[in-house]
């Protein structure tokens, strides 16, 4: 007997990754007869999928479970009860001490252990608390449900893949390795049977994800181990797939099937978000990223090379224990040499049980502030610029949905770039060339090329 509907509703921080595995629970819980809701208050079920990266993304969790103590009195009263579910890093690196600080929550459950939720809830019902951090033996990907066709079609044309998960790499500044594990990449096969039920459902677009993703070594269909070039290879020729994306690389782990991928395979888009963190060496060896920013240099040459076409952003990091003005001198000079299109950076975090957390040599929040505005200077000139070398150019645009102007459509450049034209609906999913007019902050204003429409009009009467 199907059981009875329930609201669930699901709040992710942080990476993309988060925001693959909140789908993922949503489609695990939806057997159990959870249906979404934007509404928190009215839930049955409420799940934050939390981030631990920086103390901001953690302290931001406490402050909303501050307010869903009120719902949850709130549906008490009503004669409703309410559950909450802390998931993602923040519940793997804090565990118990969350229900000690927040004791509103019943369920606590680690990002390795989520296939496990509709257990843990049924736990929580009956004990009234339930707490999973450990990393289980087994692959959880292998007990996820599927999500449903109407599900993946409503989230749209780009999906997230997960193709890898966890960090070998010990940054000192990093918790990933703490709430995330060692590196483990899923099989092949496993990888091309969701894309491929993701693209037979209108999914255009795959980015696939991982906290190292080009560390990617699966085992592939003729018992060998797949490097993440070789799946790419494989994932281009699935129907109904247009584009490929991936993200996170670490510059260490850039192999040569990678850039031959970017050489040889049409759908792998021209844009790595390649983090560098610093240029100074003296501060990526104190952050034991092991590489240099020449070697950083270098990878991004190798890219080039292959792609002429290839444009990069990154993350880095400002004020981490001990950087001087000449370190941070050397990042500006390693911004200026790449040329980015895009880029993140953040004001260093101690994040606890990191070995940079202990270093004493430490940066005043003035000095973070200012070297943060300078840099972040330079890289939106980078960006504006990039974005500005658009104009009077046709670029392919893969449309995604109906912009909030009446009339237009939006989509993205190969870089990512929205892009806004005046069309109907029905050039949704496809990739069409669009001569740029002009730019509106970071969107770039259109329409659709000579012929595009015609395009246009042919596919929608095959
Ligand atoms: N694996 C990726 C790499 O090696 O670059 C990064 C993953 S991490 C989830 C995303 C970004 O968060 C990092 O690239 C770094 O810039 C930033 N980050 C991580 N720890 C941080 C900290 N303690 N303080 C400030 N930023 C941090
Ligand atoms: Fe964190 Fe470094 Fe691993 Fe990236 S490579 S997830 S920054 S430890």
């Amino acid at each position: 007997m199907k059981p009875p509907p329930r609201k669930l509703h699901i709040k992710s921080y942080g990476c993309q990754m988060n925001v693959y595995d909140a789908q993922r629970m949503v489609d695990t819980l939806a057997p159990q007869g959870f249906v979404e809701t934007a509404n928190a208050d009215d839930a049955d079920l409420v799940i934050l999928n939390t981030c631990h990266i920086r103390e901001k993304a953690s302290e931001k969790v406490y402050s909303e479970l501050g307010r869903l103590r009120l719902a949850k009195e709130e549906a008490a009263r009503a004669g409703r009860t309410m559950r909450i579910a802390v998931a993602g890093c923040v519940a793997q690196a804090e565990g118990t001490e969350i229900i000690n600080r927040a004791p509103v929550v019943d369920v606590v459950v680690g990002p390795q252990s989520y296939h496990h939720l509709p257990q843990l809830l049924a736990r929580a019902e009956a004990d009234g608390r339930a707490i999973e951090t450990e990393f289980p033996a087994e692959d959880k990907f292998g007990f996820l449900a599927q999500p449903k066709a109407a599900s993946i079609r409503a989230r749209g044309i780009s999906a997230f893949v997960t193709v890898q998960e966890g960090c070998d790499k010990f940054c000192t500044f990093c918790v990933v390795p703490y709430t995330r594990g060692s590196e483990v990449s899923r099989p092949v096969a496993a990888i091309v049977d969701e894309v491929k039920r993701l693209a037979d459902h209108g999914v255009r677009e795959i980015t696939l994800i991982g906290q190292n993703v080009n560390a990617y070594l699966g085992d592939g269909p003729d018992g060998r181990s797949w490097p993440l070039g070789k799946l790419i290879h494989r994932l281009a020729e699935i129907p109904g797939v247009t584009r490929l994306r991936y993200s996170t690389s670490h510059p260490r782990d850039v192999e040569d099937s990678l850039i031959t991928a970017h050489r040889d395979v049409p759908a792998l888009m021209p844009f790595v978000h390649l983090p560098v963190q610093s240029g100074s060496d003296r501060i990526l060896a104190a952050m034991n990223r092991k590489h240099t920013a020449e070697d950083y240099r270098r990878v991004a040459d190798r890219f080039r090379t292959v792609r002429q076409d290839l444009a990069f952003s990154s993350d880095f990091i400002v004020g981490f224990p001990g950087e001087t003005e000449e370190d941070f001198s050397a990042t500006l000079a390693l911004v200026t040499q790449i040329g980015y299109a895009a880029a993140y950076s953040f004001k260093y975090s101690p994040r606890p049980g990191t070995p940079a957390a202990e270093m004493r040599e430490t940066v005043s929040a003035a000095e973070m502030d200012e070297r943060l505005e300078r840099l972040q200077g330079l890289i939106d000139s980078q960006q504006s610029a990039f974005n500005k070398a658009a104009i009077g150019t046709t670029v392919d645009v893969l449309f995604e949905r109906p912009a909030r102007n009446p009339g237009q459509v939006v989509g993205r450049t190969a870089y990512l770039q929205p892009a806004h034209v005046m069309a109907s609906a029905d050039i949704i999913g496809q990739v069409l060339p669009v001569r740029i007019d002009s730019l509106e902050r970071y969107s770039l204003i259109g329409e659709l090329a000579s012929g595009a429409e015609m395009r246009a009009q042919h596919a929608l009467s095959i």
